[in-house]
């Protein structure tokens, strides 16, 4: 699950993007509003947390702008205050959910996981590719009846290869899912998760499937 966090408050948005990667989440940030808008609409993320008052374009006009452009992504806005106008106009903005500033990291995670919880009602919470099965609630991971042990990072690789099974992904592109955009590909540290990863999924079982494309990435393959 990939997740877009737009706060202009350097603390809190690492904050919440530590907490987040922890719990098994790809994270991007925004600092301003221009950047979180051209993030929010390439429409790649599960979710959006977006602050209200932000530099350049503020949390509401900018959700306004992707209803309007009908991206359904969910979103939570955060609020300095607990301040009732506020939060009428996120909702009525077409905003999922709101929490006020300060909040605590667990109160964050329940809504986020109640919102992406509810998005994805109709989709498959259990990904499976041949034995191999995560679930994407719980993050968890089993090859036949065996529960494998993934750290987040490894984690977030298997989830992603999974959703795009059997296309070759890249290795940049697999940097830029597991880390931020901001990352400069040092791809070696990509080839190290996957080998970790390959230790865990495939090693000891009969058909290999996650698949090094020499030159280009990775892919997990179908049998
Ligand atoms: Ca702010």
């Amino acid at each position: 699950m990939r997740i877009l966090v737009v706060e202009d408050e350097k603390k809190v948005a690492s904050f919440v993007k530590k907490g987040l990667e922890e719990d098994y989440y790809s994270v991007d940030v925004a600092l301003d509003g221009k950047e979180g808008s051209r993030l929010a609409f390439s429409d790649e993320y599960d979710l959006i947390i977006m602050d209200i008052m932000l530099p350049y374009k503020d949390g509401i006009s900018i959700l306004k702008d992707l209803r309007k452009e009908k991206i359904t992504t969910p979103v939570l806005m955060l609020t300095a205050k607990d301040d009732i106008s506020d939060k009428v106009l996120g909702l009525d903005s077409g905003a999922d959910d709101y929490l006020p500033k300060p909040f605590a990291f667990d109160e964050l995670l329940a809504r986020v996981r109640a919102l992406l919880r509810r998005n994805n009602s109709e989709k498959n919470v259990i990904l499976k590719v041949d034995d191999l099965q995560i679930d994407t609630q719980l993050h968890k991971a089993f090859r036949k009846e065996t529960e494998i042990f993934l750290t987040p990072k490894e984690y977030s690789i298997l989830e992603y290869l999974m959703r795009n099974k059997n296309h070759v992904i890249s290795r940049v592109k697999l940097s830029e899912h597991v880390y931020d955009y901001h990352f400069d590909s040092d791809t070696n540290v990509i080839d190290v998760y996957i080998n970790k990863l390959r230790n865990k999924i495939d090693k000891g079982f009969d058909k290999p499937m996650l698949q090094t494309v020499r030159g280009i990435g990775y892919m997990l393959k179908e049998n």
